[in-house]
């Protein structure tokens, strides 16, 4: 009989929301909100799905999606993407992922990785039959140089996967450092798959700059994005893909194998999401922020020694102030004695070499937040 055997690891985020689960720890880990998100939105969804819109919707996305998505990024970001040929909805930014990694990929391609990155990124990467090439981002700036990159790039380089805002350092890459990369990725005319799915999370007054700005790379770069994150609806994993219509043709061709459509009721509603004005967008930042402001404060009042968080629905603290050397243990620590979880953040390295850091979300309203810094002011 054939060996069933597989090398892919259990997501963090599963390990770590299944003992919350079954411990009744409150679930600081896996990044996912409080709010219920915008009322609206989901009324949309809800009428949808009691009007129509249940069946299998067009491969590429729902035409009045694809539209919203482009006019979104027109608005926002002055980028000119046809809804035709270049825009189309996936089940979430990991499918995305996954379609762009599996169609651009072949066995033996060089695809150059961020560390600490995404966890998703690296499983995919090798079971897409790319040989990864590791740059390892320095703290506190978690900015790029030349030299790393030098070192990473080379003439077998297909794609780089890049995440902006990054999770989880929760940091913001400079102007600079998006141009250092365009250089490599055009003089290697490497493929940046861009995943952005943070884009509007970003606080004191951060701008998000998407990568297919940068001269010279709109054609080079796959940006992905996830509603889940926009409309702080994560499981609802409507993802969308921007690219030339060269690379889009390939992508939907995985993305007809991988899952072929995505629920077309959710896709009304996010097309309507999209055309939000601009406060909504504005509030989505400054209610976030807030709770960013309100879990530092009480984390450093435990003793934590907490580090900025520029975007995202995170922030980490360093742990080898406190003694410990260990962030797993650490973790399983928080969850089982004191009830709270939160994420390891070697997870996010490939060989697990960071063992200091320990990652929140503090997207959660003030009682959940109360409630862990209670837990939590015993740990230190
Ligand atoms: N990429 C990054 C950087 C993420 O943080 C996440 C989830 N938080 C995803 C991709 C997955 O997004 P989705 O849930 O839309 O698949
Ligand atoms: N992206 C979310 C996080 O970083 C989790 C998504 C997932 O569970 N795969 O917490």
């Amino acid at each position: 009989m054939n060996r069933i055997f597989s090398d892919l690891p259990t997501t963090v985020f599963e390990v770590m929301s299944g003992l919350a689960r079954d411990t009744g720890a409150i679930n600081l880990g896996q990044g996912f909100p409080d709010d219920p998100g915008p009322e609206d939105v989901r009324e949309t969804a809800a009428r949808a799905v009691l009007t129509g819109y249940n069946q299998y919707p067009p491969m590429m996305g729902l035409p009045e999606l694809r539209q919203a998505i482009a006019k979104h990024y027109k608005h926002w970001h002055n980028v000119d993407y046809d809804p035709q040929s270049e825009v189309m909805v996936t089940s979430g930014a990991t499918e995305a992922l996954a379609g762009a990694l599996f169609a651009l990929i072949e066995p033996g391609d060089e695809v150059v990785l961020f560390e600490p990155m995404y966890d998703a990124y690296l499983p995919l990467v090798l079971r897409a039959g790319g040989i990864p090439k590791f740059v390892t981002l320095k703290p506190p700036a978690f900015g790029l140089d030349r030299q790393s990159l030098e070192n990473a790039f080379s003439d077998k380089t297909k794609a780089v996967v890049f995440n902006n805002p990054l999770n989880p350092t929760a940091t913001v890459f400079s102007d600079a450092d998006l141009s250092l990369l365009a250089e490599f990725c055009i003089k290697h005319q490497a493929y940046a798959i861009s995943d952005e799915v943070w884009e509007h999370i970003v606080f004191d007054g951060h701008q998000h700059k998407p990568l297919a700005t940068i001269p010279g790379m709109r054609d080079l770069t796959i940006k992905i994005g996830s509603a889940g994150k926009i409309f702080n609806l994560t499981g609802w994993k409507v993802g969308l893909v921007c690219a030339s219509e060269k690379v889009m043709k390939v992508i939907g061709k995985a993305h007809q194998f991988l899952t072929f459509t995505t629920a077309p009721n959710l896709q009304v509603a996010v097309a309507y999401g999209l055309g939000k004005d601009d406060s909504y967008f504005e509030n989505l930042r400054s209610n976030l922020a807030r709770s960013r402001d309100k879990l530092t404060d009480g984390l450093l009042q435990c003793g934590f020694k907490v580090l900025p968080s520029q975007g995202t629905y995170f922030l980490n603290v360093d742990i080898a102030p406190l003694g410990e050397t260990d962030d797993v243990e650490f973790c399983m620590r928080m969850v089982k004695e004191y009830g709270v979880a939160a994420i390891p953040v070697s997870a996010f390295y490939a060989n697990g070499s960071v063992r200091n850091i320990v990652r929140f979300c503090f997207a959660k309203n003030d009682a959940t937040l109360d409630a862990a810094l209670e837990r939590l002011a015993k740990v230190s």
